[in-house]
């Protein structure tokens, strides 16, 4: 059975180019019901802890650095077949491969500052939504 939610981050990229509100419209006009949602900083720690599967790649220092660099969005999204609906809408990693009118597509500007985070997997999905909130801060 497919899982109905997913976590997604507003990366520190969109923060600052003002693109928040357009996100939010884009993921809420596709059919996702926002069941909780808050800006934060991540510190450097975070970052790394968040990231952590990533360790071994190449882009990962780079990675931690640029999500701990400003504020972000976090939000726990709800739809059927959240994850692969939500990884469609935002498109692939790098915008310049991202399909035309993905969210990625619009406002990612390289292939590390890519607008957004999407969970890869229901387990993750579940992993990450914890890693942000806890029950009370959920609907
Ligand atoms: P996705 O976010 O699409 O699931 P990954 O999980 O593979 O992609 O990578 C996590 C994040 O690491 C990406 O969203 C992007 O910000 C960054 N990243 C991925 N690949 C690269 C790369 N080749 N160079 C720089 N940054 C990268
Ligand atoms: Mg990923």
């Amino acid at each position: 059975m497919q899982g109905n939610i997913t976590l997604t981050m507003i990366k520190p990229d969109a923060m600052r180019s003002g693109y928040i509100g357009k996100i939010l419209d884009h993921i809420v006009s596709g059919g996702f019901s926002i069941r909780a949602a808050k800006v934060l900083h991540l510190t450097h720690y975070q970052a790394e802890k968040f990231y952590l599967v990533h360790k071994d790649r190449p882009f990962y220092r780079d990675l931690v650095e640029f999500m701990s660099s400003g504020p972000i969005l976090a939000a726990v999204l709800e739809k059927e077949n959240a994850v692969d609906a939500f990884r469609q809408l935002i498109g692939s990693t790098d915008p310049a491969k991202a399909e035309t009118g993905t969210i990625r597509n619009l406002y990612g500007a390289s292939i590390q500052e890519n607008a957004v985070h999407g969970s890869d997997s229901d387990e993750n999905a579940l992993i990450e939504a914890a890693f942000f909130f806890n029950q009370f801060e959920r609907v």
